[in-house]
């Protein structure tokens, strides 16, 4: 997609976002609560010691959304309030001094909330679901279970006192100051001695074994629901490992009391890095088989305890600075691979993370990593703060070398522990200890969007034995005078020239070119003729690159080429040539590369090939002895469409492989294959047949295997039975993996349907649009984007306009222009609803605001004779 046509990252309502005015510096935060998790109910205090800043201090405002304040003390002294439902402004009866911390305590309760703290109970339908209760900070949702200043400016400590019914544990931040025994409840007391922001304070309330790891001394500790034990150890074992590699590599011991991950149920984030007290979705727990082929899990948790670090000891100013963490988290994943499995594997684990930038970038919006304007901050969180930030944090150790590379994010670490930071300060790290000024790179890659796309020619000049490269930046314009304004990159590009020995000894030689302009061409003297042309040695750079290099070249280069990265690149453009020499080298690949993941690649590109030599050589690829390579075959089997194609993946969805995710692609795949050919072999109906039986018999891990019989269901959306049979699985009651996967499928089957199905298929995406469970909602949201009709369009209006969850508005909204698009629809047309939505919004905006005062109103009459000076405040909307 270009440039032109590419949405943008800036959605109607986006504003610029600062951090507010700060009256003191909060030094303590206080909780003293108590949770009924059956009533869902939670009350208490809380106290926040202040050291005012400002002279003569007359109000202070704090965020509480959804809260009822039920007195506010300063200093134990009753303070006159006003409470908007959002926050809480205090007037002051005495003007504090500047440098005598003062305490403010409020009492407060919460009932059924709706965000910040969530109540996980068994209900008719999934009578099994353990009593859990859990918080979810970031990143501004603390403010609706504790008052507070809610933003990352204002590091603190903090202290949570909680009383919970037996025979549930309540886990926090920090060390356990003691457990006190009421009878039927206890009350936990954690203490939390290093600062920290309030979006990192957090409680987990439930039934949990504890198991207990150690390093250096200090406890490790897993929390698991009981019966998870061995899957809990098999999922987070590595956890003192890590915290010894991070702490070196960061020159940095880790710093807090313990550190805890706690799994809990339906949780809305993969992990959250509480300080010292990540918690994690229970579904990233691995059984045995599971954990063949599934490394997502060791990476999570390898990323929620960099940020330990990275987030939670240097801390981020405000959310556009977010990638600093997130990038250093993503980018922790693929160190964490490099020490625990190797250069290669690190690599190929860095060129996913690529992709998934890529992917976004090209489909969804480009944006600079570094902005403050948006709606809510976390639209933030995408694939460009943390995968294109992982990218831009390889670059500059590929920039600056190892040694430097270490020496400057350990210069960072040491200098900002226990404060906040922005992107200038990297950069200032970087220069103080390297002299490295790196603000060009910074500039093209995180003040800017984009990325250089190049395209590479080859020839060999054997009269003057030079080499000659022509490289072209295809994402420049043509318009424009600075090389900003056409998209230009200026960068350093090393190019190594292989050559093979008789001895089948591989030697290089390497130059660095600076590439900057439009079209440039090298010319290269050679003592000889190179057999293979790496372009971007090591491929550090984050770009994309077409090569146009001959046959034997690219051949040679997918045999010798030393690195993974650049094995893959050949292999992709053997495939674009195609023809039987390059299937015949590709296939050959496919059975010799050491490397399973170029295995994978070269398997995909045999996918794209459709010549009985690529099926026949990925017919082999399925004996594979790595389970990731047998998967990548069965998908590109699939993509053959043909009846061979469904005999080679028959037996495995039949009979299963030792892996979930090979069993799963190949049920998928005989659906896929069968809907295609509706009047050849194998006839739907029979496939439907083995679908069915594989419903009823295939349970298993996290649903894997039968989330992909609901897959190969979805292909086959001609058979009304099929469309029942996925319906069904919509059902509450179905458990969650499955239900998700079978709303998720709703969008294939709707897609282009006959009316009489589609009405089915809208009528129930209508009842599930209106849960309120954030799992659903995007899973429903998801659906809905892939059909083509007027009623999804309209379903998925009503809930960009009322879901609570900004990730939620935000997938909805990028759905609305999807399912428009499909449909259609006129720019006329589409800027009249574009309007008309901002009408409402601004609508909705002035009846709540009209609400607020007429509450303020009343609160004002019930506790503050005095009206208040003024009741703009920063973070209110204009
Ligand atoms: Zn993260």
């Amino acid at each position: 997609m270009d440039g032109e046509s590419r949405p943008s990252f800036v959605l109607a309502g986006a504003k610029p976002h600062y951090n507010p005015d700060r009256p003191g510096q909060v030094e303590h935060i206080f909780l003293d609560l108590n949770l009924d998790l059956q009533q869902q109910q939670c009350w208490g205090t809380c106290q926040i010691r202040l050291n005012p800043i400002v002279p003569g201090l007359a109000q202070l405002t704090l965020d509480a959304v959804n809260q009822q304040i039920k007195g506010v003390w300063i200093n134990d002294q009753a303070q006159a309030y006003s409470y908007t439902g959002e926050q809480l402004e205090i007037t002051l009866s005495h003007p504090p001094t500047p440098g005598q911390a003062i305490t403010i305590k409020i009492d407060y309760h919460l009932d059924h909330p709706e965000r910040g703290l969530y109540f996980v109970l068994p209900d008719e339908h999934y009578p099994q679901k353990p009593t859990q209760a859990w918080t979810q900070g970031e990143d501004e949702d603390s403010r609706f279970w504790f008052p507070c200043f809610d933003y990352p400016g204002q590091l603190a400590t903090s202290e949570i006192r909680v009383r919970v019914p037996q025979p549930f544990m309540a886990i926090s931040n920090g060390e356990l100051r003691g457990v006190e025994d009421q009878g039927d409840h206890k009350i936990y007391h954690w203490y939390q001695p290093q600062v920290h922001p309030t979006y990192l304070m957090t409680l987990a309330v439930g039934e949990f074994t504890e198991l207990q790891d150690s390093w250096q001394g200090k406890p490790v500790t897993y929390y698991v629901t009981p019966g998870r034990e061995a899957d809990g150890k098999r999922t987070m074992g590595k956890t003192p490992q890590m915290i010894e590699f991070f702490s070196q590599k960061y020159g940095y011991a880790y710093p807090y009391p313990k550190y805890a991950q706690v799994c809990v149920d339906d949780f809305i984030f993969g992990g959250m890095e509480n300080t010292s007290t990540t918690l994690l979705t229970d579904r990233c727990l691995l059984d045995e088989r599971a954990a063949l082929d599934n490394r997502n899990s060791e990476s999570l948790v390898a990323h929620e305890l960099c940020h330990q670090w990275f987030g939670d000891l240097v801390v981020i100013k405000h959310w556009s600075h977010a990638w600093i963490k997130e990038g250093m988290a993503s980018y922790s994943e693929i160190m964490w691979t490099e020490q625990e499995y190797g250069a290669d594997e690190a690599a190929y684990y860095r060129l996913g993370e690529i992709r998934n930038y890529l992917h976004e970038d090209g489909s969804r919006y480009r944006r600079p990593i570094v902005t403050h304007v948006y709606r809510e901050a976390i639209e933030l969180y995408d694939r460009h703060l943390y995968e294109k930030g992982a990218c831009v944090y390889h670059m500059i150790r590929a920039e600056l070398g190892e040694e430097l590379f270490w020496k400057a994010i350990q210069t960072f670490v040491q200098a900002n522990a226990h404060k906040t930071v922005e992107t200038i300060d990297l950069l200032r790290a970087i220069e103080t200890s390297t002299g490295r000024n790196l603000l060009p790179l910074f500039d093209q890659y995180v003040f800017r969007g984009g990325h250089p796309e190049y395209k590479v020619a080859y020839k060999w000049d054997s009269k003057s034995k030079l080499a000659v490269l022509t490289v072209t930046q295809t994402q420049a314009s043509k318009e424009g005078t600075s090389p900003l304004d056409r998209n230009l990159f200026d960068l350093s590009i090393p190019l190594g020239f292989g050559f093979v020995a008789d001895s089948g000894e591989v030697t290089s030689q390497t130059l660095s070119v600076r590439i900057h302009e439009p079209e440039q061409s090298f010319y290269i003297p050679l003592s000889q003729k190179p057999q293979f042309i790496s372009f971007d040695v090591g491929n550090h750079t984050l770009k994309t690159v077409t090569l146009e290099y001959p046959l034997p070249e690219l051949k040679a280069q997918l045999k010798q080429d030393a690195d993974p990265l650049s094995r893959i690149n050949a292999a992709k453009a053997l495939a674009k040539k195609g023809g039987l020499e390059a299937v015949i080298a590709l296939a050959q690949g496919l059975e010799t590369d050491p490397f399973w993941g170029v295995r994978v690649e070269i398997a995909k590109q045999l996918g794209t090939i459709k010549l009985d030599q690529a099926l026949h050589g990925l017919a082999l690829g399925l004996q594979d002895s790595d389970a990731r390579v047998r998967r990548a075959c069965v998908e590109a089997i699939t993509s053959f469409k043909s009846t061979e194609a469904y005999q080679l993946i028959k037996t495995i969805a039949i009979h299963g492989d030792a892996s979930y995710l090979v069993e799963a692609a190949a049920l998928r795949g005989i659906g896929e294959i069968a809907a295609a050919k509706p009047g050849d072999k194998p006839k739907p109906k029979k496939v439907f047949k083995i679908l069915e039986t594989a419903l009823e018999e295939r349970s298993g891990w996290n649903e894997v295997v039968r989330a992909g019989v609901i897959g190969g269901l979805g292909a086959l959306k001609e058979l009304p039975e099929a469309v029942d049979l996925v319906l069904d699985y919509t059902q509450l009651g179905i458990p969650q993996p499955l239900h998700l996967a079978a709303i998720r499928t709703l969008g294939t089957l709707g897609k282009s349907q006959t009316p009489e199905l589609l009405e089915r298929i809208l009528n129930r995406l209508q009842h599930l649009s209106t849960e309120s469970f954030f799992l659903t909602q995007i899973a429903t949201i998801t659906a809905l984007s892939q059909m083509d009709n007027p009623q999804a369009l309209s379903l998925l209006r009503t809930m960009a306009e009322q879901c609570l969850d900004g990730r939620v508005k935000r997938a909805a909204d990028e759905g609305v222009t999807k399912v428009q698009k499909a449909i259609g629809n006129g720019q006329a047309l589409k800027t009249v609803q574009d309007d008309l939505t901002d009408l409402k919004r601004q609508n909705q905006k002035l009846l709540s605001r009209l609400e607020q005062l007429e509450a303020q109103t009343k609160a004002n009459h019930d506790s503050d004779p005095r009206t208040p000076e003024s009741e703009n405040t920063p973070n209110d909307p204009p």
